[in-house]
């Protein structure tokens, strides 16, 4: 699959026709243990579930070839993927560097969780080289990079962050949710990993709970299968058929995204009561160059800052229809949500606090004319 190009490997990557009856979509194979031929005689290396499952692999199979990986593990969940790929890493005493901006969960699984089993981390600008040499120390084993960021669309630039890590030994691990690999692939950039929520934009209908770890090669394949394994959160049958199913229209689904939040943030932009616009999209945002060399496009994810301050922000995120308020992101409904209360109260009153006049769009892909008159009316409403 590695000489067709990226809206093919998404649909036949993984999906090759049932070789008993034909049928061109691979079942579900909703079952927890699989008949040995004898003692040990594994049909397709089939056994129990918790070590394989043939609809996991299918997902695993398309997965490792949206990335450009040798190897994907599908989990049931972004963070159970992320929990994973660091036990098979870490070991107590190690540390990790992470963006000052990363997932609220990703930062309370490092500081609330693997700080108890020892070890440590330290947030930093990874925009800043200095900084980030500062940050590196002879136990560093891990940057971890979220570019665009969740809430702020801060922009890292990969392959320079990359260059850092790798020249002080350290890996680089790059949580890729929210531009989706049809937008952006980290370990083309010289990651040596890349995490995904697929609960977001590879799953696509706000249907399905999951997350991946892709592997840029074999060095940690199998201690972060063994976690997989002994540790238990893979991914259901039908939860990965579901996100397979999603990932097909991946390709055509992200230029929709990106298009209508384009068409969003223009708007925002010329609109008095927004003081800021995060949006890489537009010429005017920090990273935009650095967004422009490592995407293919900026995707569905915009925040904005409310002029009139925290209430104004809280009851726009309240007043509009289409824009359901919800947390997560990546489906194909248009979703409104307001971070401080929301997806980021776990880090309040931490350095990944978010501005408390800000709302977060998941820009789904409906019409864009009826997103954009759901937000002036949302607006035009007295505030409560
Ligand atoms: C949602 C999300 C996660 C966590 O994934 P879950 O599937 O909710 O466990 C991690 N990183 C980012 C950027 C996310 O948006």
């Amino acid at each position: 699959m590695s000489d067709h190009a990226f809206a093919t490997r998404a649909i036949h990557a993984g999906q090759e026709p049932d070789p008993v009856t034909g049928a061109i979509i691979p079942p579900i194979y909703q079952s927890s243990t699989h008949v040995q031929d004898g003692i040990g005689g594994f049909r397709g290396g089939y056994e129990y579930n918790r070590a394989g499952n043939p609809t996991r692999t299918s997902l695993e199979t398309q997965l490792a070839a949206l990335e450009g990986g040798v190897r994907a593990l599908s989990f049931s969940s972004g963070l159970a993927a992320e929990d994973a790929l660091l036990r098979g890493i870490l070991r107590p005493g190690d540390h990790v560097v992470l963006g000052n901006d990363v997932y609220g969960g990703t930062y309370r699984l490092l500081t609330k969780v693997h700080a108890a089993w020892g070890i440590d981390s330290t947030i930093v600008e990874l925009g800043d080289a200095d900084a980030l040499r500062g940050a590196l120390r002879p136990e560093t084993k891990i940057v971890w990079i979220e570019t665009p960021s969740n809430p702020l669309l801060k922009v890292v630039d990969i392959a320079k962050t990359v260059e850092i890590a790798h020249a002080a030994g350290v890996l680089v691990v790059v949580d890729n949710t929210f531009a989706s690999p049809a937008l952006q692939n980290p370990l083309a950039l010289g990651a040596d990993f890349v995490v995904h929520s697929t609960t977001k934009y590879l799953g696509g209908h706000s249907d399905v709970l999951g997350g991946a770890v892709i592997f840029g090669d074999d060095r940690f394949v199998d201690p972060v299968k063994f976690q997989q394994f002994a540790v238990g959160a893979v991914s259901a049958p039908l939860d990965g058929w579901l996100t397979t199913r999603g990932i097909k229209t991946l390709a055509v689904r992200m230029r929709q995204h990106s298009a209508n939040a384009q068409a969003i943030a223009e708007w925002a932009a010329a609109r008095p009561e927004f003081e800021t616009v995060y949006y890489p999209g537009l010429a005017s945002h920090p990273g935009h160059e650095i967004a422009a060399s490592q995407m293919s496009g900026f995707g569905g994810m915009l925040s904005l800052a409310l002029a009139a301050g925290p209430q104004a922000a809280r009851a726009f995120a309240e007043s509009t229809e289409l824009f359901q308020l919800a947390e997560s992101l990546g489906g194909v409904e248009s979703l409104i949500g307001y971070p401080p209360d929301m997806t980021h109260a776990s880090v309040r009153g931490t350095e990944l606090a978010v501005p408390e006049n800000v709302v977060r769009l998941s820009v789904g892909i409906e019409d864009i004319a009826d997103l954009i008159a759901d937000l002036e009316q949302g607006l035009d409403r007295p505030t409560r």
